[in-house]
């Protein structure tokens, strides 16, 4: 994966994080020489300035730091004391993580398909999927477009299952008023780096307004001891180091700059793409209600067609990639996992169709325009109709 400009004008990258970063070096580099200062690597002040900032974000009351957000995942399900014998619904079409902490827990995975306007769990099918069994739903905010929280609350309330929301690709998304993380029980956020708040490695939050699971998720992230050498239950090691907190605290006074930025790219998208009218060919995301935050920019290409005009693409030195090519009904690692025929259809369509374009906020007009005329020309070549 490319992670900034190449050296030739004419690409266009898939992200540019080098050159995100650049302007706020000096800043990052101050702010972690003065965690080298405390001494404080883990535990620091930045950490807690950190928890607040997104805690204040998201609208929960509550945040803690984790190591990735596939802990806070874990994390959230430990927390729950979810583990054998229990079902959690979790999508098919999504990042593996989603469904592996459950796995890892010894609970039943239950994959529900997407309803294919959002790539987003389908609530109606949700809420045929539960059983007396049922614990959990993890609703993802894929691509940075929130789920619909609404209707998921409300089935989750009725059943008396807890909602975890993976809002790894959401930081700073809405649904209604309420933020992304502030909807269900448990919110977990990813500071890979390329999220929309990247850091410099692997990082992750949890967000909650229950002060007992609050207390519950500090406990378990920190090998469920309370107080020192006293082991309450049988945690995990998962922390947010301070370094990589002092990093993210000078992004975070960005990230609604950079989101605004993801915003306007999305809608000049919408505007290129409906002047060159490809619409029988391809298929945009919904532009949404303008809280989407845009972590990818997917479209869908039908007709067998993703591969060839990728490949296209590619001559033309412009990256694009696929989130995400296999299912997760379909990997090896989950096999034994039973789905009924014909149940995860819009799923495995989404993964043969899905091609993310370049969003990032630094992206340019002319590389949008290149992307979008590289796009054209694939389907002027081979004279396939936009009618
Ligand atoms: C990135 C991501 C994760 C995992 O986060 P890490 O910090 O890389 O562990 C989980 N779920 C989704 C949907 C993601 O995009």
């Amino acid at each position: 994966m490319s992670h900034n400009r190449a050296t030739n004008p004419q690409s266009v990258p898939l992200l540019d994080i080098v050159g995100e970063n650049r302007p706020l070096h000096e800043e990052m580099l101050e702010a972690i020489r003065d965690v080298f200062e405390t001494g404080r690597f883990l535990y620091g002040p930045a950490v807690t300035e950190l928890e607040n900032a997104l805690a204040e974000l998201s609208g929960a009351k509550h945040a803690v730091g984790c190591a990735s957000g596939s802990d806070a995942l874990l994390l959230a399900l430990l927390a729950m004391d979810i583990g054998a014998g229990d079902e959690v619904i979790v999508p098919s079409f999504t990042f593996f993580a989603t469904a592996s902490a459950v796995e890892r827990l010894g609970a039943r995975i239950v994959f529900v398909d997407i309803d294919p306007a959002t790539f987003n769990l389908d609530p109606a099918k949700v809420e045929a999927a539960i059983t007396p069994d049922t614990k959990a739903v993890i609703p993802v905010h894929l691509f940075g477009r929130m789920a619909n929280m609404t209707e998921l609350q409300r089935i989750a309330e009725e059943a008396g299952i807890r909602v975890i929301e993976d809002a790894a690709q959401a930081i700073g998304s809405k649904h209604r008023d309420r933020g992304a993380g502030a909807w269900g029980d448990v919110g977990c956020f990813s500071f890979y780096p390329t999220k929309n708040l990247g850091g410099c490695g692997d990082g992750g939050m949890l967000t909650t307004s229950n002060d007992e699971l609050a207390e519950r998720l500090r406990l378990f992230a920190a090998h469920g001891m309370s107080p020192r050498y006293v082991h309450r239950v049988v945690g995990i090691n998962s922390r947010l180091d301070t370094l990589q907190a002092a990093a993210l605290c000078v992004k975070m006074k960005h990230l609604q700059r950079w989101t605004e930025a993801r915003r306007e790219n999305a809608a000049r998208y919408h505007e290129l793409f409906a002047d060159v009218g490809l619409t029988k060919n391809i298929t945009l995301p919904a532009a949404g209600d303008g809280t989407h935050v845009w972590n990818q920019f997917t479209i869908r290409v039908p007709n067998g067609r993703r591969d060839a005009l990728r490949s296209h693409l590619a001559e033309q030195h412009i990256a694009s990639e696929i989130y995400y090519p296999i299912p997760l009904h379909q990997q090896e690692c989950f096999r034994h996992v039973s789905c009924a025929p014909g149940s995860l259809l819009e799923s495995a369509r989404a993964a043969a169709e899905v091609l993310s374009l370049p969003i990032f906020p630094d992206l340019t007009f002319a590389e949008q325009q290149r992307v979008v005329d590289g796009i054209a020309s694939y389907f002027a070549a081979r004279k396939i109709s936009a009618a």
